[in-house]
């Protein structure tokens, strides 16, 4: 990444603009069968407290401030235009040889949309970065992954629906509003995800030969209090899928993006959840088993739950 240069602030962020060198880049972890991660800015305005990609700012300081900064990848547009039509003249095969096995000249890349920032957080709105990616991916028709906790994504309908293999990934690690609001106090109601989710659902047409599908990825999975559980469960019928992924409490410093004296005080306030920590894991899983049997909804975990199919 070239050296940012500061810009407009939006809400609480600080906003500066860089040239980046790459932007589709190799993943790792969980999502390495994909061809490729895309991100469309550094640094994330929600800021959530147990966010792993803080580990990744360009700086101690701006670890600490995680949530207090974004970058956006001005030639972003630019550098995918280049990079999807290299790779369509299969020049990664040559660059990569790592990815020699899957990619092949004879189908699309499969892209993993985003790994270390919500492409909708609320800049999006001002740049319309994510949307002119969008623009740009779907002459190529990548198979497409986006995961966010953004309502912002009903705004680009319109491209979403050009997409033959799309899956949409909507994050809610809880079923409780008081939960996410300790957790991650700056992102959108639980009630306006599943009212996305839902939206998205209803008016992106099934096709013939477009494979459309709806995740809600409850990951990490953080407490719902035993008065919402049933109610958050029954709403998840909307997705074709649902993910749930264990948070490694045990994990050094507890929540990544926090202070230690504020994780340790959000892991005493939640103590009935985190002091059997796997029980919790396993009731909610059964709960979840149960009580959407009756719907077709796929329950899966991990790795497994954060493929295309
Ligand atoms: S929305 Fe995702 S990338 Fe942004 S802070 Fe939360 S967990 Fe991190």
């Amino acid at each position: 990444m070239v050296h940012s240069q500061q810009s407009q602030a939006f809400g609480n962020a600080k906003v500066s603009v860089c040239n980046s060198k790459t932007l589709l880049n190799k993943p790792t972890g969980f999502i390495n069968a994909y061809d490729f991660t895309l991100n469309p800015y550094r640094g994330c305005q929600y800021g959530c407290s147990y966010c792993y990609a803080a580990a990744f700012s360009p700086n101690p300081q701006m670890q600490q401030d995680w949530g207090n900064w974004v970058i956006v990848k001005q030639n972003a547009v630019e550098l995918l235009k280049k990079e999807l039509v290299r790779r369509n003249k299969n020049r990664w095969k040559k660059k990569n040889p790592d990815f020699s096995d899957r990619l092949r000249a004879d189908r699309p890349p499969s892209i993993y949309m985003s790994t270390v920032t919500d492409p909708y957080q609320p800049i999006e709105s001002r740049e319309k970065l994510t949307r002119e990616l969008l623009a740009v991916m779907v002459a190529y028709q990548p198979t497409l992954v986006i995961q966010t906790r953004s309502p912002l994504i009903t705004r680009d309908i319109d491209l979403l629906c050009q997409f033959q293999r799309l899956r949409i990934n909507m994050s809610i690690p809880t079923g409780s509003e008081e939960v996410k609001q300790d957790f991650e106090g700056r992102s959108p109601s639980i009630t306006a995800r599943l009212k996305a989710i839902s939206n998205l659902r209803d008016r992106i047409p099934d096709k013939q030969g477009h494979q459309i599908k709806f995740s809600v990825t409850i990951t990490p999975l953080l407490p719902t209090l035993p008065a919402d559980e049933s109610r958050f469960i029954e709403k998840l019928a909307v997705a074709d899928r649902v993910v749930i992924q264990e948070f490694h409490a045990a994990h050094r410093g507890f929540l990544m993006a926090s202070t230690p004296q504020e994780a340790i005080a959000l892991k005493q306030k939640y103590s009935w959840w985190y002091d059997r920590s796997q029980q919790s894991y396993n009731n909610f899983k059964e709960s979840l088993i149960a009580q959407l049997d009756p719907y077709d909804v796929e329950i899966m975990e991990d790795k497994e739950g954060f493929a295309y199919d």
